[in-house]
């Protein structure tokens, strides 16, 4: 499997599913496991699945660990704050010091990224972007994540944390978009596949998934196929706030909606230019937008960049 010094044990944390791959220093991915998270197993759980997950991976040297996961986190401190997505019953698990536990288990250095951090990072290093230094990601799935690299570097918020773009307000007063930050209107509340589905289902008056309402849109119900073209509008709104605050010269869609992206990149397309209109003298902020290439790996590939990055 390569030199050992080579691999990293790389970890893609989500609300429902744990993904672990030893990636090498080209960025391959030589092997990978997928667990479902237990919820009700609690932090304590989550620890042992992480270690379940990683033996199901063929037996390899490494020499490190990296993990991409759902935020609220901070990258530095290694803990995940109170995360949205894990719950006992009602209970929230609360600040939780994922780093610590996991040296303990696997003995070696830990990093921890969010994961439209690590997306970004892996679009960068294995997207087939070119030499770009300005790059924006967006994943469409179960939220909305957006990580941003400007001038060549990944762009923090303050006191270490990521900007969470995902809940910039694109409509306070959309009482029909309600977002689980508890805001009105953020570009999660639109964008986001399960927001999506579930405005859907609530006007066919019965419940709906992310992929039932593609397969209704391919299977010909216009009415779907409308508000898919719709969904793609309000995306080139999402991708117009990224563009005057970021200033990419490429916004990568990424995530299980981007899988769908026939049904509505064509309205995004033909809207953006008309959107980005006042953007355009003298440099140019009308991006590239493209459907990545790396089958949902952005983010593991992002997390063992950074590992590799690290100089132990
Ligand atoms: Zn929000």
């Amino acid at each position: 499997m390569g030199r050992s010094t080579d691999l990293i044990l790389a970890f893609d944390l989500g609300g429902t599913k744990l993904r672990a791959a030893f990636v090498d220093a080209q960025g391959r991915i030589k092997a990978h496991a997928t667990t479902r998270v237990r919820q009700d197993e609690g932090f304590r759980g989550l620890i042992q699945l992480f270690k379940e997950t990683a033996d199901q991976l063929p037996k390899s040297k490494y020499k490190a660990v990296s993990v991409a996961s759902a935020g609220p986190l901070h990258p530095e401190k290694g803990i995940l704050l109170d995360p949205t997505n894990f719950f006992t019953g009602d209970q929230s698990w609360g600040v939780l010091p994922l780093v610590r536990e996991l040296k303990k288990v696997f003995r070696k250095p830990v990093r921890l990224e969010n994961d439209a951090a690590a997306a970004v990072l892996g679009e960068r290093w294995k997207g087939g972007h070119g030499r770009t230094k300005n790059i924006v990601a967006m994943t469409l799935g179960t939220g909305v994540g957006v990580g941003a690299i400007c001038n060549d570097r990944l762009v923090r918020a303050g006191q270490g944390l990521h900007p969470e773009a995902g809940h910039i307000p694109l409509d306070i007063n959309a009482k029909d978009y309600p977002c689980g930050c508890g805001a009105n209107g953020c570009i999660e509340a639109f964008l986001a596949g399960s927001h999506f589905a579930h405005r859907l289902g609530r006007l066919k008056n019965r419940a709906l998934s992310g992929q039932e309402a593609v397969a209704l849109a391919r299977g010909g119900d216009v009415w779907v196929q409308e508000a898919f073209r719709e969904y793609g509008r309000q995306l080139a709104q999402a991708v117009r706030v990224l563009c005057v605050l970021f200033a990419p010269e490429v916004v990568v869609i990424s995530g299980g909606f981007s899988h769908a992206s026939s049904l509505f990149m064509d309205e995004t397309q033909a809207l953006l230019p008309k959107l980005m209109e006042r953007y355009r003298e003298g440099i140019d902020l009308l991006p590239k937008i493209k459907v990545s290439k790396l089958q949902d790996e952005a983010g593991i590939l992002g997390a063992a960049y950074l590992a590799l990055q690290t100089k132990k």
